[in-house]
Parts: C-alpha cells; structure tokens; sequence
C-alpha cells in the first residue's frame, strides 16, 4: 500500500470536517494516515483542530470543548430561549437556583437546570436539576431513558 501524504490543499477540507465534529481519528482515517501525522501536519500548517479526541484533550482540548459548547448555544435559538426563560423564573422566585438543588441523578449539588423535555415554549420550564457530570451524560444520551 502507497504510503499517503497530506498535501496543504487539504487543510480546507481537514478544518471543515473537524468544525462539522470529526474527530481527529476519524479524518486521519479518511485520509489513510494516523492521528499523530494529522495533528503535526496541522500544527505544522498552523491549523488547530478543534475535536480532540479524549487522549488530546489536555487544557486546550477542554478550552475547545467549551467553544464548542459556546457555539452550539449561540447556534441553536431554541435552547437560548429556554435558558432565558428558566433565569427569569429563578430571578421572579418562580424557581430556585440549580445551585441550591441536589441533582435528580446522584447527591452532588446541581449546577443547571436540563431541559429533559426539549426546548419548546411549553417546556421552557420543564426543567430538572442536574450537576455537571450528569448534564455531560444526559446530553450523551446515557440517561435518555429517565426523562419521561
Ligand atoms: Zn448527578
Ligand atoms: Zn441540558
């Protein structure tokens, strides 16, 4: 088997299938060469890749992660919507700060208020306690199961 190469015309496609949520394995597999060639050819060519896989994910993977996480509410009106709709609950006293409960999962202090039936205007206030690691794995869809 010909050994691949990457070639600096790539970098354009490489970017975009990263920003649509490749991850870094996943476009070196396309491409035919493995992850560390991806990533220093990327380097090299000052392009960061924003999907680390869990093994990248030192303190620039986290800080990407949140970008991530950024854009995507930025992105998605719906869910900026129902947020604003649960501070304004909790700023009238209609609803306690996520803080002040215990998450619906485990016994840790819970930091949001999860929107377990979606994001339309009915459910704006439809929420659930959560902490941090349990919202991680709601949104994964591990605890799909519970929100009925
Ligand atoms: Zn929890
Ligand atoms: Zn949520």
């Amino acid at each position: 088997m010909a050994k691949k190469v990457l070639y600096p015309e790539m970098l354009a496609e490489i970017t975009k299938l990263n920003t649509d949520g490749l991850t870094i394995g996943s476009i070196a597999a396309r491409y035919g060469v493995c992850s560390t060639t991806l990533s220093s050819f990327c380097k090299r060519n000052n392009v960061a890749l924003i999907n680390h896989s869990p093994r990248y994910a030192g303190i620039e993977g986290v800080l990407h992660q949140k970008e991530r996480h950024l854009r995507r509410h930025i992105q998605n009106p719906a869910l900026r919507k129902a947020r604003y709709a649960v501070y304004v609950a909790i700023k009238q006293g209609k609803l306690p700060k996520a803080r002040d409960c215990v998450c619906l999962y485990c016994d840790n202090m819970a930091y949001v208020w999860h929107h377990h039936k979606g994001y339309a205007k009915e459910n704006w206030l439809d929420v659930i306690p959560v902490c941090s690691k349990h919202h991680g794995l709601i949104h994964k869809g591990v605890h799909n199961r519970c929100q009925d």
